[in-house]
């Protein structure tokens, strides 16, 4: 149902209290014929904004405020490490097979210098929820085995050099990534200029992770990163699309059913 300016018709109040959400505003954007929600859960605190349109590509991204202490490239390796794998789907590469085993348009993850985005797309709305309960549960449950931890962050293995000799060398998924990443001449005057504008902030540190300071990062300092930071208090949810929003906020209330809200600074 359109109103004449393209926008849905708004099926909320705002004011009103829904499934255990707060319906704080509602607005319509004719500019992309978008009527948008802004919500919050009662319990965790989480925030939900919907940007309901006639677009049967419905995008779902759950995101979380995530900023770096060091160089260590702790949000960077936890972003590698949640999608292996959580405790409803104990797959050691829960990524790749919802990239090739859903209908998805879109699956990616994203660590920023102060946020990390987890978005899942699907043209069919079965296949939507399902990308968005299991990224939702990669997100809040992940396993973070310690293997899954060595594996992308870093570890030693041995490794044969130019005479063929045997050493001990550092490696890793993100470890080797970053290393790539750190012999790119622009990268690193971005990453110089960045540093130098933002002395006083967390812009400061690389999110992404310094080699040179990825193998300070302890195991134990990962799984407390994400309990911090990976909880509903923390996230912020983003959903577009044609499926009303009552319909999100029944899937959310059952996602969000055995969180607290904890309060954090992020
Ligand atoms: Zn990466």
């Amino acid at each position: 149902m359109s109103a004449a300016n393209g926008c849905p018709k708004a099926m909320l109040r705002a004011g009103e209290t829904q499934l255990g959400f707060s319906v704080k505003r509602i607005e319509q954007i004719p500019e992309i014929r978008v009527t948008a929600y802004e919500l919050e859960h009662i319990v965790t605190g989480a925030k939900v904004l919907h940007l309901h349109c006639d677009d049967r590509e419905n995008l779902y991204a759950i995101a979380f405020r995530t900023p770096p202490k060091d160089s260590t490239g702790l949000p960077h390796i936890l972003e590698h490490a949640v999608l292996a794998g959580s405790k409803n789907y104990p797959v050691k590469d829960a990524f790749n097979e919802l990239l090739r085993g859903t209908l998805q348009t879109f699956i990616n993850a994203f660590t920023y210098p102060d946020k990390t985005i987890y978005p899942v797309a699907s043209q069919v709305k079965v296949d939507f929820y399902n990308l968005a309960r299991v990224y939702t549960d990669l997100v809040f449950r992940p396993r973070l085995l310690r293997e899954t931890f060595l594996q992308e962050g870093h570890h030693l293995e041995w490794a044969a050099n130019a005479d063929g000799q045997e050493n001990l060398t550092i490696s890793g998924i993100v470890y080797n990534e970053m290393k790539g990443a750190y012999s790119s001449p622009d990268n690193l005057m971005y990453k110089a200029i960045q540093e130098n504008l933002f002395p006083d902030t967390i812009y400061r540190f690389d999110s992404g992770g310094n080699p040179a300071d990825i193998p300070k990062l302890t195991y134990e300092q990962f799984k407390e990163f994400h309990l911090a930071y990976y909880s509903p208090s923390n996230a912020r949810i983003f959903i577009y699309g044609d499926i009303p929003t009552g319909e999100h906020l029944l899937f959310l209330q059952e996602m969000l059913k055995d969180f607290g809200g904890i309060s954090l600074d992020s």
